[in-house]
């Protein structure tokens, strides 16, 4: 990533803590444990490819041991370094903490350019990075949970999946040592879009509050708007189909490669066929096309969801932004100086480590799901159902009317697991904001969303490290 060198992402987080502690009451030595991370793990290891070897730097930090297991995703990219993988660890913390998800932070990445390397060569990666975490204790479904982040996916998990289970023979709840797994090796339903969900459940609630959208000056609901999606990888493809399902307008989605247009709205689905034929984003029929992707995000419009990777709005290009809302689905998307600005300029930032908690959150119904040993439903479909078709038979009995097929099959139908995670995700993204949002607006000092994020989370954290009883 540009800007690396100058750049630490971790400093950052620790600028947006800092700022968040004024408005708590804890001790400062208390503050100070909950900032710093825990564990780092660094390590170098060989691997053979084609008939040289390579060795791969990779990492795994524990942010947080105030809840266990630690959990947080993986990443491989090349821009991948200790820095990056201590502030991902900590937003970890902060977003769990948040969503009452009890876990503490974690992170791990290795430093590679998936794309250079064959399934094979990907595999063998995996394997020996789960190697190296299995023996320093750093995975284990009461350790550390790993899962899906940036450039790795539902098949790297169940390589991990399947490292882990090789080397723990009889381990009985080994298959919670990973999330974001397939569902046929125990993944859960629902759980690959939960961060794009997740997004739209967050922002749509803020779009349900009127004094929010009266003074960003929108009108309520997610209806019409018009929004811009910053990357097409799980998180900004799901985020962008919730919100054209959602009756909002996708009116520019950005690549690497470049960047489209139509004010008359974009499908995200058939944008990414044209990109899977094409190879490019480029020339989707019936759009324009921005050369410079990221000219894209300083187009007006009146939601804006970065979901790539960091730093990406800067001091530099934060003045030129044209949006009301911006909902941060990737970690970290702006620097502690577009901060500064927007909160001159009025725009909103819905901040990262709850808006985008939507996986973590699913990952702990997944996590819940391998220690039960039982897929959600499973008990109490039949039974919901044969409930409410003896009610219905009763009111049409009462009545002496008979109810619709259709609305017959709403008012039957049983809970299956992707309907459980659903309404468990969205009650956890509503009940956040509306959390955040109490505690912004209880105090007229905090300047800004994610300062109010931070508070809640800090007060979470400190309120754990108090139970245990190691601060006062
Ligand atoms: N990598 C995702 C995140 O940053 C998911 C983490 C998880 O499911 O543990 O939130």
């Amino acid at each position: 990533m540009s800007g690396q060198q100058e750049y630490s992402f971790f400093d950052a987080v620790v600028k947006s803590f800092d700022k968040a502690a004024k408005f708590t009451n804890w001790d400062p030595g208390l503050l100070e444990q909950i900032k710093q991370c825990n564990s780092v793990y660094r390590m170098h290891f060989p691997v053979k490819i084609g008939d040289r070897i390579e060795v791969v730097k990779a990492y795994r930090v524990q942010h947080s041991h105030h809840k266990t297991p630690c959990k947080g995703g993986i990443r491989f990219a090349t821009s991948v370094n200790l820095d990056e993988v201590m502030a991902l660890a900590a937003l970890m913390t902060y977003k769990c903490a948040i969503v009452n998800v009890p876990f503490g932070g974690a992170k791990g990445g290795i430093n590679i350019d998936p794309k250079k390397y064959t399934p094979y060569e990907l595999e063998k990666i995996t394997r020996r990075y789960t190697h190296e975490l299995i023996k320093k204790n750093f995975i284990g479904p009461g350790t550390d949970v790993p899962a899906p982040d940036y450039g790795t996916g539902e098949r790297e998990m169940s390589w991990i999946l399947d490292t882990y289970t090789s080397m723990k023979p009889g381990e009985i709840d080994a298959l919670g040592c990973v999330t974001g797994k397939p569902v046929t090796q125990g993944g859960v339903r629902g759980r690959r879009e939960a961060t794009g969900l997740g997004v739209y459940y967050g922002i749509r609630e803020i779009t349900h509050m009127p004094e929010v959208m009266q003074r960003l000056g929108l009108s309520e609901g997610i209806e019409g708007k018009r929004v811009i999606v910053q990357g097409m990888g799980n998180v900004g493809y799901h985020a962008a189909k919730f919100f054209r399902q959602g009756g909002a307008k996708i009116i520019a989605l950005a690549e690497y490669e470049g960047a489209i247009a139509n004010p008359d709205g974009l499908n995200e689905e058939e944008v990414f066929q044209h990109r899977k034929k094409t190879g490019s984003i480029l020339n989707f029929p019936g759009a324009i096309n921005i050369e410079n992707s990221s000219a894209a995000l300083e187009m007006e419009c009146d939601i804006l969801i970065p979901a790539a990777l960091e730093n990406v709005i800067n001091h530099e290009n934060a003045p030129r932004i044209k949006t009301k809302i911006i909902g941060e689905a990737a970690n970290g998307p702006l620097t502690p100086e577009a901060d500064e600005i927007f909160i001159k300029k009025g725009i909103l930032v819905v901040p990262d480590m709850y808006l985008n908690a939507g996986g973590v959150t699913v990952s702990y119904f997944e996590w819940l799901k391998n220690l039960s040993h039982v897929r959600y439903g499973r008990m109490e479909k039949r039974f919901t159902e044969n409930l409410n078709s003896n009610i219905l038979a009763q009111l049409e009995n009462l009545t002496a009317k008979k109810v619709a097929q259709k609305d017959r099959e709403n008012i039957m139908h049983g809970p299956e697991e992707a309907d459980l995670v659903y309404s468990g995700l969205e009650e956890t993204m509503i009940t956040a904001t509306r959390e955040i949002m109490d505690c912004w607006h209880s105090n007229k000092d905090i300047p800004d969303m994610r300062t109010a994020a931070y508070v809640v989370a800090i007060n979470k954290v400190g309120t754990s490290y108090a139970e245990l009883g190691i601060f006062p």
